[in-house]
């Protein structure tokens, strides 16, 4: 007889926990996995997937404007935010039944509960207070957002909200400037709020090319979304009249009267409350947990993946390191995950697509760095008039021809981030690129035909190791 309930016990069902507990199952493990909200995490409930339906509404805007160019004569549209709401609720409660009977189906025990750590082997389920021994336990907790501990803060939205309104809010103030806060902007602008971005640094999107940063911000500016930079939200307050909103005090002295004012200034790992002490499980910055590249912890039988570790936090790599995790625990067949080069979109309205170095990171790391570069005019805003340009950049190892990283605005670069995805992944070369016949027309044909080089930057001094 065995001392244990379980040989897994999963905390979280979202991206990570779903794919590590099916596996393990799969693999004989006794799985049991305690979900305190709704089964399948941020990315199916309040991430990727209902924010790319609402992306997919807002991006109607240009095509009702574009079909005129096209011959097309088109009603004066309307939009209904209910009917939207109403829709994206249908399909996400779908997807949320469907991680259920996965679960089930492969065997897993799913309870509807928050489970904190009692000691290093036992789980309370806070529901109903009952105690669960775990042979191993997977955190898989996910992330939550950050909201500024400011006087009014109570009348402020995570991004968690901004899926849920009741109203399309007329006019809106998105504190921020990563990927959330300007998909977020892009979905509002484009059904038809007035949207305001404030930041306080001095660009958006830290961490990207720089060109792919500057060249958002113009489009962005193009289609009226406002931003203001080097400031911060210090209070919000009461509108006077009641029903018009907010007022949003900034520290350099402006008031934005909004109907609505969302923060989306950056996310934390899901570890207060725990128990994580209890069972001596090591944290680090914010209370990540900390792991090892096999995503164990600092207790031997306790593994995490996914946010919680904040590592990168993607959906695809948490449930890359679930699988990799019970494959190996439970499989007989150990693995890690790999973190460098991971393609990824931003689904702003132009999309950014990317994968690999930045021009910066590159000529941080290597002694000759070749720039690649092009902004057009896609073939489509030609007849439709949209003032919207793409940009294509590749960064090559000057030296070895590798292509180091691929950047890309304009639409469809989620699409072609995918596969370039791989082309840098397998280390190709710029030659090979040139080498690959170009598919005509499309927009993509551009990155097998850049012939020439935009510049060359070569430095004398040692570089970092790469
Ligand atoms: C607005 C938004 C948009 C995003 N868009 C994208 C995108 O386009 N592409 C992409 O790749 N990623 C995107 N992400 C990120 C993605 O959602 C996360 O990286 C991914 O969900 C992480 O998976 P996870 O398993 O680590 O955690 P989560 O999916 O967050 O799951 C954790 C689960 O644990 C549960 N939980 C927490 N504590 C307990 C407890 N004590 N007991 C029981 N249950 C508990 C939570 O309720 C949650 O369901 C987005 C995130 C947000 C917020």
């Amino acid at each position: 007889m065995s001392d244990f309930d379980v040989d897994l016990f999963v905390i979280g069902g979202g991206s990570g926990g779903v794919r590590a507990a099916r596996i393990a199952a799969g693999h004989g493990a006794r799985v049991m996995l305690a979900e305190e909200f709704r089964m399948g995490g941020t990315c199916v409930v309040r991430g990727c997937i209902p924010k790319k339906l609402l992306v997919y509404a807002a991006r109607f805007q240009d095509a009702f404007e574009d079909a005129a160019g096209f011959g097309w004569s088109v009603p004066a549209p309307q939009f209904d935010w209910p009917a939207l709401i109403a829709a994206k609720d249908r399909e996400i409660a779908r997807l949320e039944g469907l991680y259920t009977t996965g679960q089930v189906n492969a065997g897993v025990t799913v309870v509807k509960s928050r489970a904190v750590f009692e000691d290093a082997h036992t789980l309370r389920l806070v529901s109903d207070g009952s105690r669960i021994r775990a042979r191993h336990v997977l955190i898989a907790t996910g992330g939550r957002p950050d909201m500024p501990a400011i006087p009014g803060i109570e009348r402020a939205i995570s991004s968690n909200e901004a899926l849920d309104l009741k109203h399309l809010p007329k006019r809106i103030l998105i504190a921020g400037a990563g990927y959330i806060a300007l998909e977020f902007a892009g979905i509002f602008a484009g059904l038809g709020s007035e949207v305001t971005v404030i930041y306080r640094g001095d660009k958006v999107l830290r961490g990207f090319d720089e060109d792919l940063r500057d060249a958002l911000t113009e489009a962005y500016r193009r289609r009226g979304i406002k931003f203001i930079f080097n400031d911060v939200v210090e209070r919000l307050e009461a509108a006077p009249d009641a029903d018009a909103g907010v007022v949003a005090v900034t520290l350099g002295g402006e008031r934005l009267a909004v109907d609505q004012v969302m923060f989306a200034i950056g996310r934390s790992p899901n570890t207060a409350g725990l128990g994580l002490e209890a069972a001596g499980v090591v944290t680090g910055k914010r209370g990540a947990v900390k792991v090892d590249a096999r995503s164990q912890s600092s207790v031997p039988h306790i593994y995490a993946v996914g946010d919680v570790t904040d590592r990168v936090n993607l959906t695809p790599v948490a449930i890359r390191e679930g699988h990799a995790f019970a494959d190996s625990v439970f499989g007989g067949k150990p693995w890690q995950v790999e973190h460098a080069d991971i393609a990824t979109a931003v689904f702003s309205t132009p999309e950014i697509g990317t994968v690999g170095l930045s021009e910066e990171q590159a000529r941080a790391r290597y002694r000759v760095v070749d720039i690649y570069k092009t902004d057009f005019r896609p073939l489509k805003a030609t007849l439709s008039g949209s003032q919207d340009r793409m940009l294509m950049k590749l960064v090559v190892d000057g030296e070895s021809d590798r292509v180091l990283g691929v950047h890309i605005l304009g639409e469809d670069a989620g699409e072609m981030a995918q596969l370039l995805g791989i082309a840098v992944k397998a280390r190709l070369t710029k030659a090979q690129f040139d080498e690959t016949m170009a598919v005509h027309p499309t927009a993509a044909e551009e990155l097998v035909t850049m012939r020439s080089r935009t510049a060359r930057y070569q430095r004398t001094e040692p570089v970092a190791a790469i």
